[in-house]
């Protein structure tokens, strides 16, 4: 193929190549020296229109890489839970000799057999908005504020996590 695809670190040396997670929870200004296979882009959509303006850029690994991951999966025993995306992930860090940015543990684990390194997305976003309830460790009565006691039996109140919302949807690839 094209010289720009196997040296594609010419242009600019990358850092990091990143996982769909990753890209869409990265808190970064700027996505210069960050990289994605193709899954990636298919995965995160138009989330993804920002990150490319910012400096992202997508790659494709060589096939050997990918072989060579699929192999590392297959003795770690994490292969089932690799997706076509998770191994292209993996092939294209093995490609450039950069590391993953992942929190995936699938990932992480092959990345470790494969002899790549990897980086846990350090600054993830919150996934759940929560409401958070005041309940009384005595009596079970739930209260709508804190207060240091329970007005009824006047046991310690404890705050506990309620209702929970889901902010965003995981992207689901495409057919
Ligand atoms: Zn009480």
């Amino acid at each position: 193929m094209s010289s720009w695809r196997r040296y594609p670190c010419c242009v600019m040396p990358m850092k990091a190549v990143l996982d769909t997670s990753a890209v869409l929870s990265m808190a970064h200004q700027s996505f210069d020296g960050y990289c994605i296979p193709p899954g990636v882009m298919a995965e995160a959509g138009r989330e993804l229109e920002y990150a490319l303006h910012a400096g992202l850029r997508v790659l494709h690994p060589e096939p050997e890489s990918m072989e060579a991951v699929r192999k590392a999966a297959a003795s770690t025993g994490d292969l089932p839970s690799l997706s076509h995306t998770d191994v292209e992930v993996l092939a294209l860090a093995h490609t450039l000799g950069i590391p993953v940015a992942t929190d995936d543990y699938a990932i992480q684990n092959t990345a470790e057999r494969l002899g790549v390194g990897y980086i846990p997305v350090a600054q993830k976003p919150i996934k759940d908005r929560i409401v958070w309830v005041y309940w009384c460790t005595g009596c079970g009565k739930t209260l709508s504020s804190h207060m240091p006691e329970c007005p009824v039996c006047g046991s310690p109140v404890r705050r506990v996590p309620g209702k929970k919302t889901r902010l965003r949807k995981p992207p689901q690839p495409r057919p």
